[in-house]
């Protein structure tokens, strides 16, 4: 993958400005290279995943935004606060408990605002950015990427660049091109989700972590507040229960599933819907690898996990930050090849298997049991903080104490070392069969 000739439109592309894209393009520009970035979308426009990990901040500061989002006025965001279908519980999980992050308040965003000021501050350091235009088509040849796109009133063009980061987020250009995607058969689940005014947030000094609402079966509901007024509020149902709701409109779906979880009808019953309901399905899946011969895949156009951790857009920031450092330090070398980034490939499967084990684990009553214990081990549970707040990487102690949590889980079922708080017959839903 070395170069031969030196005539390239810019040095490196971007595919998609979401949190990846833009996060890879800032650093790319702040390390002094000249980069052009694809939207095919107009900002502002909606897009879910709207509660942070404390990690962000870091992220942030990178990219020189830490100013612009703490004056947005975003709702902050300390932890979360953990519900059982019945009301019962309420513990919070404070960020603020990890000392192995650097800032633990973190926000919840309204997409729309949040991505534009990311795209805003590429175009403040030198990118440039193209909204309205498509990437249609991809070459990759021993000395260029190569680009078709196609903008929205109908032009198209080409441009020859050194390398591409693809972060096209779930449509995953590269990822299904060359057939990397590898699916999670035991999340395959299904989210349905609207925005809503109306709806009280939660008493005391945090009224605005996120509310996560276990349901009497697999299933779960969120609360996030993304502004003084509104409140994204969603479920999620491995598709066996989404069948057994499946009757009638999204939105006779979703009020449905409100119903049947007295604390969320409760919460619900003068919420006025403020945007259409929507419906999303598996939604987690990884891939074979994260990069090739120059290219590399950054947020979800590699992986992407169920959102019950709220890993997205942090993960996706870090991603795109790291894409941007391998990049730099390919062109340094003059070498793009697939074999030059196996270390970041290995960084995206090490991350994702982190939360991987998280995730899979939460559908299990057992990790319910301990998870949602108004009264958990303190120790075992700062460590497992550290991790939900965006640490993936911490001490070797607080490793181990990740090690010793998923053990306890594993023991729950015989030892019962928590209350046993939730269903454990089929009709719950709980996926069944291997956990590897
Ligand atoms: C139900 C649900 C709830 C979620 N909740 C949370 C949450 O609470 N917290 C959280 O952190 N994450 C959450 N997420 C995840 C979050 O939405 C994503 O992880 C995050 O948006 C990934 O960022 P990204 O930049 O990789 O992709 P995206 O944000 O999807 O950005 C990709 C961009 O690429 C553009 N694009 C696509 N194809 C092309 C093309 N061919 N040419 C040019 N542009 C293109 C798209 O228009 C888009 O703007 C949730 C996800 C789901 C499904």
């Amino acid at each position: 993958m070395q170069e031969t000739t030196q005539t390239y439109d810019f040095d490196f592309a971007v595919a998609g400005g979401g949190p990846a894209g833009t996060s890879a393009a800032i650093s790319l520009a702040l390390r002094g290279h000249s980069v052009v970035l694809f939207e095919r979308e107009t900002f502002p426009r909606f897009h879910i995943g709207e509660s942070l990990l404390s990690t962000a901040n870091d992220h942030f500061a990178a990219l020189g935004v830490a100013e612009k989002i703490a004056a947005a006025s975003f709702p902050e965001k300390w932890g979360a606060r953990l519900f059982t279908h019945d009301g019962m519980s309420g513990r919070g999980v404070d960020f603020t408990a990890s000392g192995e992050v650097n800032r633990p308040q973190t926000y919840q965003v309204c997409r729309e605002e949040f991505d534009e000021i990311l795209l805003n501050r590429a175009r403040e350091v030198g990118v440039d950015v193209r909204e309205g235009h498509r990437v249609a088509e991809l070459e990759f040849t021993a000395d260029a990427a190569t680009l078709d796109f196609v903008a929205s009133d109908g032009a198209s063009g080409r441009v020859r660049v050194r390398a591409l980061v693809d972060a096209t987020g779930r449509q995953g250009l590269i990822a299904k091109r060359y057939d990397l995607r590898t699916d999670e058969p035991r999340l395959a689940n299904i989210a349905i989700f609207a925005h809503y005014k109306g709806v009280p947030r939660l008493e005391g000094d945090r009224p605005d972590d996120i509310r996560l609402i276990a349901r009497a079966d697999s299933g779960w509901f969120w609360l996030i507040p993304i502004s003084k007024e509104l409140m994204s509020v969603g479920v999620v149902l491995p598709k066996a229960l989404y069948r057994q709701l499946k009757q009638g409109t999204p939105e006779e779906m979703l009020a449905r599933a409100y119903a049947d979880t007295p604390i969320v009808a409760e919460l619900m019953r003068s919420a006025e819907r403020a945007w259409p309901v929507r419906v999303e399905s598996d939604f987690s899946y990884s891939a074979k690898a994260y990069a090739g011969d120059r290219w590399i895949l950054a947020g979800d156009a590699g992986s992407f996990l169920d959102p019950v951790f709220s890993t997205g857009v942090s993960i996706a920031m870090e991603s795109g930050i790291e894409a941007a450092i391998e990049l730099d330090r390919a062109r340094v070398k003059n070498d793009f090849s697939s074999a030059a980034f196996a270390g970041f490939s290995k960084r995206q499967r090490q991350r994702f298997e982190t939360y991987r084990r998280f995730v899979i684990s939460f559908y299990s009553p057992e990790f319910r049991d301990l998870f949602f214990d108004p009264e958990p081990p303190k120790t075992i549970f700062r460590a497992v903080v550290t991790v939900l707040a965006g640490n993936w990487r911490p001490k070797l102690r607080t490793r181990l104490l990740n090690r010793l949590f998923f053990v306890f889980v594993a023991m729950q079922r015989y030892l019962k070392f928590s209350k046993l708080r939730f269903r454990r017959d089929a009709a719950a839903g709980y996926p069944t069969g291997d956990t590897a």
